[in-house]
């Protein structure tokens, strides 16, 4: 396992496999790719969740753009879920296109889905993706149940005037299907979007606290709370805005579509170019140290409560 110089183990990695996307949520912050040139073959990306797996990670999240609309999607999950030392390879998806491919990216080793679904009302979801998909969407998550991709975590970014009144159908209709609903909050990318649809989620976390029969703290997950409510339904919220918390416990480090290791979600300055000395030949040992390297531009953006940076030799 490495750790950071802020004593933050570093468990997960999240790749993006593209940057196209067939809808076009009006809030979405592309994983913070801003300009990429390209995308990674599948062998590519094997190879570095392969070196990211020598350092202990042991969880892959697959993300996009939309990583269904690679063609060679099953390859892919295929090849990082036989990386000697990964555990688990999850995705996050529209579900769009979930449906007629659930079954095969259970058989190819995909453990579970994280479903992007704002709301169930097709009009309201057609202003926030841009698409009339939310059969294709419902359809997805029945599929992916029927595939024994478990747990199913179903994500509502919270929007103010548009989706927040749906909360609590939301946490029915997760309820329905066996998923866990996972708000999350609104995060600001500088532009009139957050102005205008941000809702803070603290008051709901008060509700939601006051309300459930039993709330568990996941430090595995950046100390995100579990609120387990009467008759069986479960909400995680997301908080990642100006939480110092978030930032403590995140154990996560990023791949770009075209290549690049990327300490933060929030940050595009301090990207490491992994990709370009792959195809030039590097060894290992190179790779390596590229990877070591990303880990050790880690800075917690919104602070760390409760951690410190640490002086480089004690790493
Ligand atoms: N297309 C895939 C999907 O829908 O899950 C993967 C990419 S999408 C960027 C990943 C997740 O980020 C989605 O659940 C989406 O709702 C969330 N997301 C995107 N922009 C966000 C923002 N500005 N604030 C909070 N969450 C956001």
């Amino acid at each position: 396992m490495v750790y950071d110089r802020y004593g933050r183990p570093i468990r997960d990695i999240r790749v993006s496999l593209t940057h196209r996307c067939n809808l076009r949520c009006i809030y979405c912050h592309g994983e913070g790719e801003l300009d990429p040139s390209g995308e990674l073959e599948a062998y590519e990306i094997e190879r570095i969740v392969g070196v990211a797996a020598g350092e202990g990670i042991r969880r892959v999240k697959l993300t996009g753009g939309e990583p269904l609309l690679r063609r060679d999607i099953f390859e892919l999950v295929e090849r990082v879920s036989s990386v000697p030392g990964i555990e688990e390879v999850s995705m996050t998806t529209n579900a769009t296109l979930l449906a007629d491919k659930a079954c095969e990216l259970r058989e190819v080793g995909l453990k579970r889905v994280n479903v992007s679904l704002d709301s169930l009302v097709p009009e309201r979801y057609r202003e926030i993706t841009g698409f009339d998909e939310l059969n294709s969407v419902l359809r997805g998550v029945d599929e992916a149940l029927a595939a024994g991709l478990s747990p199913i975590k179903l994500n509502m970014v919270l929007l103010r005037g548009l989706n927040e009144n749906e909360f609590w159908d939301l946490v029915r209709f997760s309820k329905s299907k066996g998923a866990i609903l996972q708000v999350i909050e609104l995060v600001d990318l500088g532009n009139e979007v957050f102005q205008r649809f941000h809702v803070d989620v603290k008051p709901l976390e008060e509700e939601l606290g006051s309300y459930a029969e039993r709330v568990v703290t996941r430090r595995s997950m950046q100390n995100r709370k579990k609120y387990f409510l009467p008759g069986g339904a479960e909400v995680e919220v997301v908080r990642p805005v100006h939480n110092s918390d978030f930032c403590s416990n995140c154990t996560r480090i990023r791949l770009t579509s075209d290549g690049k290791l990327k300490p933060c979600l929030m940050r595009s300055d301090n990207l490491i170019d992994i990709i370009g000395p792959l195809r030039r030949g590097a060894d290992s040992k190179t790779l390596r140290e590229l990877f070591l390297k990303a880990v050790e531009l880690r800075e917690p953006y919104y602070g760390a409560k409760g951690v410190s940076r640490l002086p480089k030799c004690s790493q």
